[in-house]
C-alpha cells in the first residue's frame, strides 16, 4: 500500500525483529550447534572493525541470528561476555529510516548509545539504545540497505 494512504501517524517506527545478536567465546565453537544442529542457513562471516567483533549471521524466517564473537579483549562483546557470560547480547529492530527513528526516541527523552547511525554488518546502518532506557535489553535499530 503506498505510505500516502496509510496516513503519517500510522506509520510504524519499527517494522520487524532483524535479528538477535548472541555473544559467543568462539565461533567455531558455537557455529556447528546453530548451523548443523538447529539447521538454520548460514549466511557467512563478516568482520565489523568498529565493534571489534566477527559476525556468523543465520537466517531463521524472515529474522536473522547473529553470532558476534570478539576479536579483541577491549570489544564491547568481550566485557560483556566477560561481566554476563556467552548469551543473548541484543535486539535488533528494523527501521524504515534510522534518522526518523534515533530523532523520535531522542525527543522522547531515551537515553542512545549513538545518536548518529554507524556501520553494521551486510551494508546495515545501525544505532544503539542504552540498556537503561530499554529496560535492559541492549536494542539495535537497524536499516537496511541505504
Ligand atoms: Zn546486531
Amino acid at each position: 500500500m503506498p505510505s500516502c494512504l496509510r496516513g503519517e501517524k500510522s506509520l510504524p517506527l519499527l517494522t520487524k525483529i532483524n535479528h538477535i545478536g548472541i555473544a559467543v567465546k568462539s565461533l567455531d565453537e558455537a557455529l556447528p550447534f546453530y548451523r548443523d544442529n538447529l539447521g538454520m542457513d548460514f549466511a557467512g562471516v563478516e568482520e565489523v572493525s568498529e565493534q571489534m567483533v566477527r559476525v556468523a549471521m543465520l537466517q531463521v524466517g524472515e529474522s536473522k541470528i547473529e553470532l558476534l564473537e570478539p576479536t579483541s579483549p577491549d570489544s564491547p562483546v568481550a566485557r560483556f561476555i566477560e561481566k554476563n557470560g556467552p548469551g543473548i547480547h541484543h535486539l535488533a529492530y528494523e527501521v524504515a529510516d534510522i534518522e526518523v527513528a534515533i530523532a523520535k526516541l531522542i525527543a522522547d527523552g531515551a537515553r542512545m548509545i549513538d545518536d548518529k547511525p554507524r556501520n553494521g554488518a551486510h551494508g546495515t546502518r545501525i544505532a544503539f539504545v542504552h540498556p537503561k532506557s530499554s529496560h535492559g535489553v541492549l536494542t539495535e535499530l537497524c536499516q537496511v540497505g541505504h
